[in-house]
């Protein structure tokens, strides 16, 4: 019975966790599964088989006496399975076929990129790059839904066998910066925002992102019949924030259902980066983006002369001691060693002369934490010292906490980043993969790893000629992408798919 179920074990299993499962067991059973075998006694037999009588080897390996040649023959066969299994988990990720389709598809992507950098469109209006998306995915006969949060388009991709739904996304909105650098394919578009002439540019690079997932739906959309699952491809608008009085981007497609109908296992995404070297990757384990939430408080006192403080309550004294204890909440209620955060007071309004005390202050803030648990925590502690302490000088403060964004930490899952770094390194190389530290900054990415596991990271677009310290910041004018890297993109992103479907049946 026993060889029956390690026979059953080792055929239906094609990966490497369980395959180092089967190396364990093949390791607690090998001198028994050799005298099986052989029928050979290889001596020091009572230690040896007091050890195993511990243990929760049947008692078939008590000694080679009477086992049947049936027996012997089913280990035998099972040896040969084990060794059949393991080379189908040292195969690569992507199979010779898969990276020749990827290297036929990179100068289209790269095409795709240069005409969306040099159509860019701001958040939830991304029209044309929308339709551009839609009409790409249903060429390649995948199901296509528009106008998902405004502008997305959700591809729905099922592969010829049955598995689990995995989300890809790329962001596809750009911003009101006006392109400074030179190339043929500049954008040259303006707009009014704000009130404001500007020009508009993919000074984020969600232009590489629109592209590069593009490409792997072309890839992944070729080999369904072998694919073990679903692929959701989102297409997303406005992650840089939704235009004023607007809903939109990640959480406002979450509301929407992307995650549902199929219920999404897993979500991945990149990011291209202007300061990371072309062909490499970079990513952060647990907290990787920060929450960002703003905050508005309002001290109320009351108006008086300058001169005659006595007679009223100064609001403006009591926001100077609530600005000051607020630092106080990183530095002293912080476990810092774990997890950076921030309290950033970044406007006040208050008084209109020099010689009366106004009625009220009003600030406002950002907050921002790279553990859900810390975010919360921050929030409490905010409401708590500026209300206690407009308290103690007599006045009173209102708390709004968040006024307008809440974005949630964007949290790479430990199990499935750890399960995605040897697919990274195998798709990259080894020594292009980096553990960096996490970002400050906010990422709309986190409204779908909020909900189910998510795991992000970030691609070089950086040329290897131009030093880190030279290349210019994201969301500026001279914001620049080496497009030769975004075929890494291309292949990480299917590369991380493939694994995820190959191994969770
Ligand atoms: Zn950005
Ligand atoms: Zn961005």
């Amino acid at each position: 019975m026993w060889s029956f179920v390690h026979i059953f074990f080792l055929i239906g299993f094609r990966n490497r966790f369980r395959v180092m499962i089967e190396w364990i067991w093949y390791y607690i059973t090998f001198k028994g599964g050799f005298r099986l075998i052989t029928g050979v006694n290889r001596g020091n037999d009572n230690k040896q088989n007091r050890q195993v009588n511990r243990s929760f080897i049947p008692n078939l390996y008590k000694s080679s006496e009477g086992i049947h040649m049936t027996r012997r023959i089913i280990y035998f066969i099972s040896l040969l399975l084990l060794f059949n299994s393991n080379l189908i988990a040292q195969s690569p990720v992507l199979s010779d076929g898969l990276e020749s389709l990827i290297a036929e598809i990179e100068e289209q992507v790269i095409e795709w990129r240069r005409d969306i950098h040099q159509h860019p469109e701001l958040g939830n209006q991304e029209f044309r790059t929308a339709a551009l998306v839609a009409e790409h995915l249903r060429s390649l006969g995948i199901e296509v839904e528009t106008e998902v949060a405004h502008t997305g388009v959700v591809g729905l991709l099922k592969g010829g066998k049955p598995g689990p739904v995995v989300l890809l996304r790329a962001d596809m909105d750009g911003l009101p910066v006006t392109e400074r650098v030179e190339l043929p394919f500049a954008s040259r578009v303006t707009t009014v925002f704000n009130g404001q002439e500007t020009g508009v540019m993919h000074a984020c690079g969600h232009d590489t992102h629109v592209a590069i997932l593009m490409g792997v739906a072309s890839v992944l959309a070729e080999a369904r019949d072998e694919i073990p699952g679903t692929i959701k491809f989102v297409f997303q608008p406005a992650e840089e924030g939704p235009p004023e009085g607007e809903e939109g981007g990640a959480d406002l497609m979450v509301k929407e259902g992307v995650l549902s109908n199929p219920d999404v296992d897993v979500a991945f995404a990149l990011h291209i980066s202007s300061k990371l070297e072309v062909n490499t990757i970079s990513y952060t384990p647990g907290g990787t983006y920060a929450s960002a939430d703003d905050f508005r408080i309002r001290v109320h006192g009351e108006q008086t002369h300058g001169a005659y403080p006595w007679n009223g309550t100064d609001p403006i004294v009591a926001s100077a001691h609530i600005i000051t204890a607020l630092q106080s909440i990183v530095s002293r209620e912080m476990q810092l060693t774990e997890n950076a955060a921030i309290v950033t007071v970044g406007m006040i309004r208050g008084g209109l002369r020099s010689n009366i005390i106004p009625e009220e202050v009003e600030m406002l803030g950002t907050i921002r934490a790279l553990d859900p648990a810390d975010r919360l925590k921050l929030h409490a502690s905010i409401r708590r010292i500026a209300e206690n302490t407009a308290r103690s000088f007599g006045a009173t403060a209102e708390v709004t906490i968040p006024v307008t964004t809440a974005y949630p930490v964007t949290y790479n899952d430990h199990d499935l980043t750890d399960f995605m770094v040897p697919v990274l390194q195998e798709v990259a190389g080894a020594d292009n993969v980096h553990h960096v530290k996490a970002e400050m900054g906010a990422e709309d990415f986190s409204f779908f790893a909020e909900i189910v596991p998510g795991f992000y990271i970030t691609l070089g677009g950086r040329p290897s000629d131009v030093a880190e310290e030279d290349a210019a910041d994201h969301h500026t004018p001279d914001f620049y992408i080496d497009d030769s890297g975004l075929i890494l993109g291309v292949r990480a992103m299917a590369a991380m798919a493939l694994h995820y479907m190959n191994t969770h049946p």
